[in-house]
């Protein structure tokens, strides 16, 4: 057994949960951990994890960090995002897994691939964003996706050539309203968007899936890893959520990666890559499976999705622009400010009122990020 020495980012959420178990599972190390704001659980972590360093990125209070650090007196604790990247340029760690949610994780993947360590990634945003600029900066390890249907794509192309692969087939599970009459769109509360038929993952994710924008940024992820033109990948539905994805190579066979749906498993591949580890974390059971089904997906159904791929193919800032727009939208969705039909019309008007920049830097994606997110907040106010 390898034991990996991981930098682990966004430590108290789903993906974190999830790593957790694994961690736990394989004898692993975690020699660093962050989240945001919620200290009480980062602290129980490192405590149950022998975790020697931890930082909360999202605490500003100078008398409450004061509190944490004399209430903690033998753990090394940061505050900031400053700190965070100062700790990943300069730690000792093998692999780090950004499982930070949204924009904010974009920075970290940078410092990360900076120093030419290796970079486990759920933090699809930072793809999205900078997928130009990110993929520059690979040198003899790739990018290893914890993205379950990114995962099962780089685990079926394995060691043939990029060349060999016809089509990326991403599956979706259509989400919390693939069946509901599209003229109850216009009510649907937060706590039915938050309830994912097949995954339990952090809100935002969770929200993005039934309005699979998730799925758009899917594509662009995809795009990015694997060097493939928006022409030859495209999702499909798949309600079962049991395929997590399909290649098809030039001589028309399709490989697929099945399981259990269940992060635990593309967690552990990129953690334990290049080797296959012993686990008993995620069985699937053949005989107890449904009939595995696809379909096509509605556009009518799905719009953030739909303006999601047209923007994918325009690149430049718009992804960034449209995630940002999309990141406020749901904030506002989920406090109960709008409704969940109003969050295309947000997005389409952060995309009117932003010019194209066609190969932005990462002080200019920042930068535009944060304006199109404030600006985005106070159209619906
Ligand atoms: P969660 O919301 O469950 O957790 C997010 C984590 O990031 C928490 O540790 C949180 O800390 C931290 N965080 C939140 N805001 C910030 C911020 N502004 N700066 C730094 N850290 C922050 O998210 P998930 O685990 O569901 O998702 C994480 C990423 O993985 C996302 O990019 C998502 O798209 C991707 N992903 C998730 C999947 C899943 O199954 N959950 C599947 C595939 C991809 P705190 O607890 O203190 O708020
Ligand atoms: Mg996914």
């Amino acid at each position: 057994m390898v034991r990996r020495n991981i930098a682990l980012l966004g430590a108290t959420g789903s993906i974190g949960t999830s790593t957790l178990d694994v961690v736990r599972e394989q004898g692993y190390k975690i020699s660093l951990a962050s989240a945001h704001q919620n200290y009480d659980k980062l602290l129980g972590i490192a405590d149950q994890f022998n975790i020697p360093c931890v930082v909360l990125t999202g605490i500003t209070d100078t008398s409450l960090q004061a509190r944490i650090k004399q209430a903690n007196p033998s753990l090394q604790i940061y505050f900031g995002e400053d700190e965070l990247l100062q700790l990943l340029k300069g730690e000792d760690y093998d692999i780090a897994l950004n499982a930070i949610t949204g924009s904010a994780g974009l920075r970290s993947s940078f410092t990360i691939m900076e120093r030419g360590k290796q970079l486990a990634l759920a933090n699809k945003e930072s793809l999205v964003m900078a997928g130009h600029l990110l993929t520059k900066l690979i040198k003899d390890n790739p990018i290893l996706p914890v993205d379950s249907e990114h995962s099962a794509i780089f685990q079926a192309i394995g060691k043939h050539p990029i060349g060999e692969v016809k089509h990326l087939h991403i599956t979706a599970s259509g989400g919390a309203f693939r069946d509901l009459p599209l003229a109850d769109f216009a009510h649907i509360s937060p706590k039915e968007a938050l309830s994912h038929p097949n995954w339990h993952m952090g809100a935002k994710v969770t929200l993005d899936s039934a309005t699979m924008f998730n799925k758009a940024l899917e594509v662009m992820e995809a795009h990015w890893l694997f060097g493939l033109p928006y022409e030859q990948i495209s999702a499909i539905i798949h309600h079962q959520s049991v395929i997590h994805s399909l290649v098809e190579f030039i001589d028309g066979s399709l490989l697929a990666q099945m399981s259990t749906p269940d992060m635990k498993l593309p967690i552990l591949y990129a953690l334990s890559y290049p080797q296959r580890a012993a686990s008993f974390l995620v069985q699937t059971e053949l005989n107890k499976l449904s009939a595995l089904t696809f379909r096509e997906i509605e556009p009518q159904r799905y719009p953030l999705y739909i303006l999601g791929l047209q923007v994918a193919k325009c690149g430049g800032i718009l992804p960034t622009v449209m995630n940002a727009a999309v990141e406020a939208a749901s904030m506002l969705f989920l406090r109960g400010s709008i409704a969940y039909t109003d969050m295309i019309g947000i997005a389409f008007k952060a995309l009117d009122n932003t010019p194209q920049i066609s190969e932005p830097d990462l002080d200019t994606i920042i930068r535009v990020n944060k304006e199109v997110f404030e600006k985005a907040k106070s159209f619906a106010e």
